[in-house]
């Protein structure tokens, strides 16, 4: 297979036994394989499991993971206790140089990347190049704050003494990343958490674990000492349950669904881990009467299916005021019908396969469910070939529709007609989730009307609903979860503050003789 650069892929070595026949042999030699990333090294798991990674592309095996449980959690959490002193107490200048260093390594190994994002999740070669890019872009965003791990001073009440605020890091941070971005998913959860000073151990969604390791693997060539980040394999039920729950890690940063992130809030509840929770959406877009219908079909059918969709941000509760509403629907149903899919190395794809068949299978409920219920088709709503569902675009389905109120996690966006802005804000408001918003509208007074009223933890005018940048608190509100990160907030969210008070006695405040 020829690789983004333009070599052969390189397979990596079987750390599993040898292969019991030649044809055997022949196959594990064309799949990659890989273990945990522990201590700096790869390793099988204690007893030796592995499972089968697919290509969701082909459906075919791609390659074998080691299938941890709570012997490699407990491993790798003793690892990254036994780097923490060392890798906290480096001075913020040498952790910067080290993040820097990290940054530059996977731009390098790009074409690696940019092979396993396209073969193991089924990424474009075009959203392979950015999670490249904006995972580099993070990683030196990360590396500018391990220098500002600002504490503070207050006026004491009791004038003789001092009183200092320091930041500290927190320890062990466990990082547990989705399968739909998983390169800079995953960067986003550890790069703000290792400037902060604290090792890390991530656990992979199970359909993606070769990148994730690729990751540990680069990071560690350039420099990351070993221990300090750490990659576990394996399924949620079996690592991912052991890991949050272990005594011994000090905080979760989660990002998946919010079924799971009500289990891992469980989890670790007796242990009072801190929690970040990056969950799911199901997120409005406003379609305000001032603007063009076609020029905002044209940013709509971005935000309703990129990567087909499987973005937490998507686009897909789409209110329209009534004015533009259905000629608004049928230039993104043209638009959606015309989305080139096919090749994901030709950068003119739009997007590509959904991960498994449990997700093909979840938005055809989805979409017949609506269908029967009332909801107008107006493009899409059948597969292409393989996983691959074709963009469809509903018009009006009833409110309690699984389409509407659910997350579809597919190319499915629904287009419901407005009276006016309130009634858009309050349609927008009507779910239980809260992750982010696009208000299309020339009108920025409305626009930030509508932007204050809505209750997400962005909204952007102007824009569709996804959207992402390295310094910018992402969270969301309600059962989209809780915590922020990115920049400064993912430092507040990975570091202790600790109060220091000082009793000066007669040393205190010298206040006589000024003036
Ligand atoms: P998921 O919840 O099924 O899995 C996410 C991760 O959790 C995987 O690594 C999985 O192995 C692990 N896991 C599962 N059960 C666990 C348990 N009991 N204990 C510990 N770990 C466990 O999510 P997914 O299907 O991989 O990803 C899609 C979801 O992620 C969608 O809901 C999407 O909205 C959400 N998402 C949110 C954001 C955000 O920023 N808010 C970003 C991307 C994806």
């Amino acid at each position: 297979m020829r690789t983004e650069d333009g070599g052969r892929r390189t397979e990596q070595a079987s750390v599993f036994g040898p292969p019991s026949s030649v044809k055997q042999a022949m196959q594990l030699f064309s799949l990659l394989h890989t273990g945990h990333f522990i201590a700096g090294q790869e390793r099988p798991s204690a007893n030796e499991a592995i499972f089968e990674v697919l290509n969701p592309s082909s459906e075919a095996q791609l390659g074998t993971a080691a299938r941890g449980d709570a012997a490699d959690a407990e491993t790798a959490v003793q690892a990254a206790r036994r780097a923490f002193p060392g890798w906290a107490s480096l001075p913020p200048a040498a952790r910067e140089r080290i993040l820097l260093q990290t940054a530059d390594a996977v731009e390098a190994n790009a074409g690696r990347f940019i092979d396993l994002l396209i073969d193991e999740s089924g990424s474009t070669i075009s959203k392979a190049r950015h999670e490249v890019t904006y995972g580099a872009n993070l990683l030196r965003a990360a590396a500018g704050e391990a220098r500002r791990l600002y504490g503070d001073t207050f006026p004491n009440d009791k004038p003789h003494r001092l009183s200092l605020v320091v930041r500290e890091p927190m320890g062990v941070v466990v990082a547990i990343s989705p399968f739909n971005a998983p390169l800079v998913l995953l960067v986003k959860m550890i790069a703000f958490a290792l400037a902060a000073g604290n090792c890390v151990i991530a656990k992979p969604s199970e359909e993606t674990p070769l990148v994730a390791v690729e990751l540990a693997r680069v990071l560690h060539q350039a420099g990351l000492p070993p221990g300090v980040f750490n990659v576990v394999t394996g399924y949620g039920a079996e690592c991912g349950t052991a890991l949050v729950a272990h005594p011994g890690i000090n905080a979760i940063a989660f990002t998946g669904s919010t079924a799971t992130g009500v289990r891992i809030a469980q989890a670790a509840a007796p242990h009072m881990h801190r929690l970040q929770l990056e969950l799911g959406g199901k997120n409005p877009l406003l379609v305000l009467a001032d603007i063009d219908p076609v020029a905002a079909a044209e940013t709509a059918v971005v935000g309703a299916f990129f990567h087909g969709g499987q973005i937490c941000m998507s686009s897909a509760r789409i209110l329209a005021e009534r004015s533009i509403a259905r000629p608004f629907a049928e230039a993104l149903a043209q638009k959606a019908a015309a989305l080139p899919l096919g090749d994901l190395r030709d950068p003119a794809t739009a997007y590509g396969p959904l991960i498994n068949r449990a997700a093909l299978l979840k938005v055809e409920r989805h979409v017949a469910d609506a269908v029967a219920q009332g909801a107008e088709l107006l493009s899409g709503g059948q597969p292409q070939h393989g996983l691959t569902y074709r963009p469809t675009v509903l018009w009006q389905p009833p409110r309690q529709t699984a389409v509407w109120c659910e997350e579809t996690f597919g190319p499915v966006t629904a287009v419901v007609p407005v009276a006016d802005l309130d009634e858009a804000i309050a349609l927008a408001n009507e779910s239980d989730y809260g992750l982010s918003a696009g208000i299309l509208t020339n009108d920025l007074q409305r626009g930030l009307t509508a932007a204050r009223r809505i209750r997400s933890g962005a909204v952007h005018v102007g824009m569709h609903s996804f959207q992402s940048d390295a310094l910018a608190p992402i969270g969301g509100y309600g059962l989209s979860g809780y915590g922020r990160s990115g920049g400064k907030y993912s430092v507040e969210q990975f570091t202790e503050l600790k109060w220091i008070s000082v009793e000066l006695g007669d040393g205190g405040p010298e206040t006589e003789g000024r003036g």
